[in-house]
């Protein structure tokens, strides 16, 4: 069996190395490599995937939004979210499927316990992965995400997707005013990330957090964002984004197998890999 991970840039993904874990825990031959493939280049690589045997691949950036009119079937949480990080070929047919937000909702209930059910969440960032996140958050039943983004029309759009999202503005009065009394504050937005020039103003919407809240930071490389410290310092519960990337690792693999797996298992697997090799 082979298997790609596909994107421009791509050849610093992760995804070789959790597939890998994965596939050698489970004593399976297969193959699991990462492929350069630039925007406009999609049909030109399904084409080529079709003949040379790959059974499946993710995709990043900049594909997750293209591939969607280029395929034959597509899962209807992927619809939903109106992008792909999963695709198999079945039966002849490409079919995808998008486990980012399932795999955000598998991280919350292992690493804090969380259960978005009647919960209240605040949701920093409208792109692609907060797009993902949101959508999980409300289909499972969260009573209110309040998406709190820079750019307030593009939270209007992400917003306009379910009954239970709403947009708001990204500033320190609004933060504070959508922390107090939140469940779960998520960080979707690129602030605090290793390379990018912006940090977030100040912290203090985190006191307006209750004790009970946790703060969970997309983000994981740095580990230990500034956002997720000054929360451990508050006493909150953390957690950043190695967990995300992982349990939608787990996931995508039952797709490409096409069977359900011990998911505990094969997160352990993928987790201790990436223990193994630096994260850049
Ligand atoms: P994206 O589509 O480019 O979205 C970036 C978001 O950050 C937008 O909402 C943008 O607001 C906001 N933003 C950027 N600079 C800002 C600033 N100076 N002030 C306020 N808001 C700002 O990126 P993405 O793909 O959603 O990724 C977002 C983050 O999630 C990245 O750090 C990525 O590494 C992480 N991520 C993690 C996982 C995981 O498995 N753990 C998966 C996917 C992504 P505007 O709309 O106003 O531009």
């Amino acid at each position: 069996m082979r298997l790609q991970v596909i994107g421009d840039p791509v050849l610093h993904s992760k995804s070789p190395v959790l597939h890998g874990a994965m596939l050698s825990a489970l004593g399976l031959d297969a193959a699991y490599d990462a492929r350069v493939v630039r925007r406009g280049e999609l049909p030109d690589y399904l084409r080529w995937a079709r003949n040379h045997g790959v059974a499946g691949f993710n995709a990043t950036m900049p594909h997750k939004e293209d591939l969607l009119p280029l395929l034959d079937g597509i899962d209807p949480a992927a619809r939903l979210t109106g992008a792909v990080n999963t695709v198999c070929l079945r039966e002849g047919a490409w079919v995808g499927f998008n486990t980012d937000g399932a795999g955000a909702l598998s991280a919350l209930g292992e690493v804090l316990g969380f259960d978005p059910a009647g919960s209240t969440v605040t949701l920093l960032g409208a792109g692609g992965a907060a797009k993902a996140v949101a959508l999980a958050l409300a289909q499972a039943g969260a009573e209110r995400v309040r998406v709190c983004n820079r750019t307030l029309k593009r939270a209007g759009e992400l917003c306009a997707r379910h009954p239970r999202l709403t947009p708001a503005p990204f500033d320190p009065d609004t933060l504070e005013r959508l922390c107090r009394g939140a469940d779960l504050l998520v960080n979707c937005t690129s602030l605090g990330m290793e390379g990018c020039p912006r940090q977030f103003e100040g912290f203090s919407f985190l006191d307006a957090l209750p004790p009970h809240g946790a703060v969970f930071d997309l983000i994981y490389h740095p580990a230990e964002t500034e956002l997720l410290a000054q929360a451990r310092r508050r006493g909150l519960r953390a957690m950043n984004g190695l967990p995300m990337l992982v349990w939608q690792a787990v996931l995508a693999l039952e797709h490409f197998l096409n069977r359900p797996l011990d998911r505990g298992a094969m997160a352990a697997a993928a987790s201790a890999a990436l223990e193994h090799k630096p994260l850049f």
